[in-house]
C-alpha cells in the first residue's frame, strides 16, 4: 500500500517524504482511514510499530482542514521523554502544514509553557500530571478540543495516571473523536475504552506483522557475576547501540558507571536525573555519543533510537508486559535486533511466563572463557536487587492474549550472539 491511496493534503505528503516513509506500517494502513473518518480508534499496538504516525497523520489532515489557534489535538503520553518524540513527529510529519504544537511536562519551567500557550498552539502533547496543573491555573484552553489521544495507556495505568487522566476527560468536550493506543488490554484499560471511546473501531498489528525481528538468547549466571557477564557479552558481540536495562535506578547509574570506567561510551537514564542530564543522555545515546545506555524501565519509556542492535536485560523484568515492552526497542521499525537476557535461578518461573508468551522456549547460553564460578568476596551484585516503590508495576494474575499476540511478532532470524 502506498501513502497517497490516503489522498493526504500535499502539505502532509511533503512531511512523510521529509520523514523518509516510503510505505504504511501495518498500523498505520489499519488505523489512518477509519481516524481519516473521525471514527473513534483502539490501537493494539506496541512501540515500534509506527504507531505514532498513525495517529500524527490523521490528526494533521483534520487539523489542517478548520481554523489554526485553538489547541483542538491533546494527546496524553506517561512520559516526558515520549511527549517529546510525539512532539517531534508532529514537528517533522508536519513540517509544511503551519500547524503548531507544543509539549508540556513536568521537570521544566512552567512559565515558558504558559507563553507558548499564550501565543496559540493548535495541538497539545502532555504529560498528564503538568497539563492538570495547566488546567486548574486556566493557563491552557480545551473547550476546542477536536481530538483526543491516549498514548501507551496501559503504561499509564502502570504508572497510576488514571486518576488524573480521568479528571482531565471529565473537563474537555464531550463530543469529540478518541483514539487509545495500547500495547496490552489489562483490565483497567480495557474499561477505560468502554467508558471514554464511542463504537470504536479496533485495529492491532498481527502476529504475521514482519516489523518487528528479534532473537531472544538467555543467559543463566549467579547475580555476582553478572557486571563481569556483561563486559564479556559486550566485548565479543558486534554491537550497535545497546540499551541495557536494570531493576532499579540504583543500579542503572552504577552499572553506567562500571560501563565507563571499563571504557565505554556508556551513560544511564533514570529516575533521578534532572530533566536537562536526562535529555543529555537520550540526545547523546540517539547521536551515537554514547554506544550504551543503561536504563530503568520507566525511564526508558519512549526511547526511540532506532539503531539499538541490542536490548540487554541486566535484571530480568517483572512481568511479561514489560519484557515485550523492552524487547520492543530494538528491532524497530524493519530493523532486526537481539535480546539477551540474565537470569538467576529465581527467575526461572518469569522465564517460564516469557517463554509461554512467546510460544517458544528461548535458548540459553554460555560464553565459552567466561569463568561461571561464584566469586567468594562481598560483591554488591549479590542481593537480588529489590523493585523501588515509585516503580508501579503490578503482577498480571492471567496471561493476556493481547502480550501474547504482540510479543508473537518478533520473528526468529538468524542469531547474532556473543561468539561462543
Ligand atoms: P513508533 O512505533 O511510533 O514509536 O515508531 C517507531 C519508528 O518507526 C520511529 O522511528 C518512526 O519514525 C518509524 N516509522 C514510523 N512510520 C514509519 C514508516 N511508515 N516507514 C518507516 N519508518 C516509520
Amino acid at each position: 500500500m502506498e501513502f497517497s491511496t490516503f489522498n493526504l493534503h500535499t502539505e502532509i505528503a511533503a512531511g512523510i517524504k521529509a520523514a523518509g516513509y516510503t510505505e504504511p506500517t501495518p498500523i498505520q494502513v489499519q488505523a489512518i482511514p477509519p481516524a481519516l473518518e473521525k471514527k473513534d480508534v483502539m490501537g493494539l499496538a506496541q512501540t515500534g510499530t509506527g504507531k505514532t504516525a498513525a495517529f500524527v497523520l490523521p490528526i494533521l489532515q483534520r487539523l489542517f482542514e478548520g481554523s489554526h489557534g485553538p489547541v483542538r489535538a491533546l494527546v496524553i503520553a506517561p512520559t516526558r521523554e515520549l511527549a517529546e518524540q510525539t512532539h517531534e513527529t508532529f514537528r517533522t510529519l508536519g513540517r509544511r502544514t503551519g500547524l503548531r504544537c507544543a509539549s508540556i511536562y513536568g521537570g521544566v519551567n512552567i512559565k515558558t509553557q504558559i507563553k507558548k500557550l499564550r501565543a496559540g498552539v493548535d495541538i497539545v502533547v502532555a504529560c498528564p500530571g503538568r497539563l492538570l496543573d495547566h488546567m486548574n491555573q486556566r493557563t491552557v484552553n480545551l473547550s476546542n478540543l477536536e481530538v483526543l489521544v491516549l498514548d501507551e495507556a496501559d503504561r499509564m495505568l502502570d504508572m497510576g495516571f488514571l486518576p488524573d487522566i480521568k479528571k482531565i476527560i471529565k473537563q474537555i468536550p464531550r463530543s469529540r473523536q478518541t483514539l487509545l493506543f495500547s500495547a496490552t488490554m489489562p483490565d483497567g484499560i480495557r474499561k477505560l475504552t468502554k467508558d471514554i471511546l464511542q463504537t470504536p473501531v479496533t485495529v492491532q498489528v498481527d502476529h504475521t506483522a514482519p516489523l518487528n525481528t528479534v532473537t531472544h538468547a538467555l543467559y543463566p549466571i549467579d547475580q555476582s557475576l553478572k557486571t563481569g557477564l556483561l563486559l564479556k557479552v559486550l566485548s565479543k558481540t558486534d554491537t550497535e547501540s545497546v540499551l541495557v536495562f536494570t531493576r532499579t535506578k540504583h543500579r542503572a547509574k552504577r552499572l553506567g558507571v562500571q560501563l565507563q570506567k571499563a571504557g565505554y561510551r556508556a551513560a544511564s537514564l533514570q529516575g533521578n536525573l534532572s530533566q536537562n542530564k536526562r535529555q543529555e543522555a537520550l540526545n547523546g545515546f540517539r547521536d551515537r555519543s554514547y554506544q550504551i545506555l543503561v536504563a530503568t524501565d520507566i525511564a526508558a519509556r519512549g526511547i526511540d533510537v532506532s539503531c539499538i542492535s541490542h536490548v540487554i536485560n541486566f535484571d530480568i523484568p517483572d512481568t511479561t508486559d514489560a519484557y515485550t515492552h523492552r524487547i520492543g526497542r530494538t528491532g524497530r521499525a524493519a530493523k532486526t535486533g537481539d535480546a539477551f537476557t540474565f537470569i538467576t535461578r529465581e527467575d526461572e518461573p518469569l522465564v517460564r511466563s516469557i517463554e509461554r508468551v512467546l510460544g517458544e522456549k528461548i535458548e540459553r547460553c554460555t560464553l565459552e572463557g567466561f569463568d561461571y564460578k561464584p566469586a567468594p568476596s562481598r560483591n554488591t551484585d549479590t542481593a537480588r536487587p529489590q523493585r523501588e516503590p515509585q516503580q508501579q508495576w503490578k503482577k498480571k494474575k492471567k496471561p493476556m492474549s493481547w502480550t501474547s499476540a504482540a510479543a508473537l511478532s518478533y520473528k526468529k532470524k538468524p542469531a547474532r550472539k556473543a561468539a561462543m
